[in-house]
């Protein structure tokens, strides 16, 4: 298989969870495995984590886990029939005081905040914004509307506010639980949904933290997902270890032909604040029932990965698709081959730049260097994973490895673009580590006899921060 850049998070359910078939698919290239705590219970998440750890042990294989929370569902509530079908123009009510069962004309609400936070004029979208209704009057708990487009609307299905604007906290008490969850099966990633700003994150990191007890600290990922979201992206990616580019429920709320320019300006902030980027939703949607992708979903992933994203994100695709593992396939293709027809700008991107600390000094000289001779490769041995992901964050076509002793850090590099992380145990001398650094790329194949790499090190070894040394090696 030939080496990717981008990464590959795949949501596990149902259609694979079979393990000879998720073996498959991290042989094919999964590099992250969400878990979606918007279906199914604790317990399914605590054995699929179980059985990712195992055959990622079994495959040898570095995968992350990331567990993605439900967040904050504003919902309608349910129907007596299960579903009604809305007409244009007819008039329709969401009532937060309802207690009996909806019907064509009227339905409650779980969100019962809603009425407080739309006026007549506000434009609602229901069920992924399948379904378009206007607010004509709030009277009380009721919410009187039109609808513009119709459709069917059955139990439970999401409300959007064109434009944002509904306060709902972003951590629920069943997050909160879940959060515990993740935690006891130590969670690389935790995804928090709706964050409308950095307290939003804070607030999710203090409970991980929490959590996490004396375990490794997961790496906190902001879905951008609400309109708020955007003005405020700065504050969020400070407080946040990286973005999901949401695109599901962000079309809806700042309209499907805002999101392919937010996505590109979504990759380049997040690297130029050293947080990693995920692209998500609707990717390889085709492939739910179809073997093949549409050409427009091979230029959306291919264009993803020339935005600069670090992974590319399949949901239902491999959740509940009926061809997961083609899924895996392809999309590792595409990655591959858009990689090829990147334009690298190094000098570009340190244009104007300072770097002030010694250790990104040195992963950045690392970088110029590498690039500059054509170096084979580009060693980070690292503690916490700050100096190869600083690397990651431009691009480049020298590969780097990552070589560190602590398994959490190996596998939070998962997600990294192209980083390849390697456990080794670094806790002897510098000398006897940095020849049993050559001996594993040699013995990889990585490098032969007469190949250039540079390799970054701290010393004293193993202390998070220290790196302070570059070396240039030539293979003997
Ligand atoms: P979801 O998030 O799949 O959890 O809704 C992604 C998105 O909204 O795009
Ligand atoms: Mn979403």
């Amino acid at each position: 298989m030939p080496r990717r850049a981008t990464k590959i998070v795949a949501t596990l359910g149902p259609a694979c969870s079979d393990p000879a078939l998720l073996e498959q698919m991290i042989r094919a290239g999964v590099n992250v495995v969400r878990l979606n705590f918007s279906h199914g219970k604790a317990q399914d998440h605590i054995e699929r984590a179980r059985l990712v750890r195992e055959v990622a042990q079994r495959v040898g294989r570095e995968v992350a886990i990331m567990a993605d929370l439900q967040g904050p569902k504003i919902r309608v509530g349910k129907f007596a029939e299960g579903k009604i079908f809305l007409t244009p123009g007819q008039k329709f009510v969401l009532d937060a005081a309802r207690t009996e069962l909806g019907n064509i004309d009227a339905v409650g609400l779980d969100y019962k905040a809603l009425p407080r936070e739309v006026k007549a004029g506000d434009v609602l979208l229901l069920n992924d914004g399948l379904i378009v209704i206007t607010v004509d009057a709030v009277l009380g708990d009721a919410v009187h509307t039109t609808v513009k487009l119709g459709g069917e609307l059955s139990n439970n299905k999401g409300i959007n506010k064109q434009g944002g604007g509904l306060t709902a906290p972003a951590l629920t008490a069943k997050d909160m639980d879940d959060i515990r969850t993740a935690m006891s099966f130590q969670a690389d990633y935790v995804a928090v949904s709706f964050p409308k700003n950095a307290t939003d994150m804070e607030m999710a990191r203090q409970l991980c933290n929490v959590a996490a007890e004396d375990g490794p600290k997961p790496g906190l990922i902001a879905k951008i997902e609400r309109a708020e979201a955007i003005p405020k992206l700065e504050e969020i990616l400070l407080a946040s270890d990286g973005i999901m580019v949401a695109r599901g429920d962000l079309a809806v709320e700042v309209g499907n032909a805002a999101v392919p320019a937010l996505q590109k300006r979504m990759i380049k902030l997040a690297r130029e604040h050293d947080k990693v980027v995920i692209t998500a939703t609707q990717m390889m949607e085709s492939m739910i029932t179809n073997p093949v992708p549409t050409r427009a979903e091979v230029s959306d992933v291919a264009n993803a990965v020339l935005d600069g994203t670090d992974a590319v994100m399949l949901s239902a695709e491999t959740a509940a698709g009926k061809y997961p593992l083609e899924t895996v396939v392809e999309m590792a293709k595409i990655c591959h081959a858009a990689e090829g027809g990147e334009d690298f700008k190094l000098e570009a991107d340190f244009t104007g730049k300072t770097f002030q600390r010694i250790d990104q000094s040195i992963a950045m000289g690392a970088l110029f260097t590498a690039h500059h001779l054509g170096a084979k490769a580009i060693v980070a041995m690292t503690d916490s994973g700050s100096t190869a992901l600083w690397m990651s964050r431009h691009l480049i076509q020298v590969p780097i490895y990552a070589i560190t002793s602590k398994v959490a850090t190996q596998r939070r590099m998962a997600l990294y673009r192209n980083v390849r992380p390697l456990f080794i145990d670094t806790s002897t001398d510098r000398d006897t580590a940095l020849a049993e650094a050559e001996n594993h790329l040699k013995s990889r194949g990585i490098v032969q006899k007469g190949d250039v790499y540079a390799i970054t090190c701290g010393e004293p070894m193993g202390a998070p921060g220290g790196t302070n040394m570059l070396k240039i090696c030539r293979v003997s």
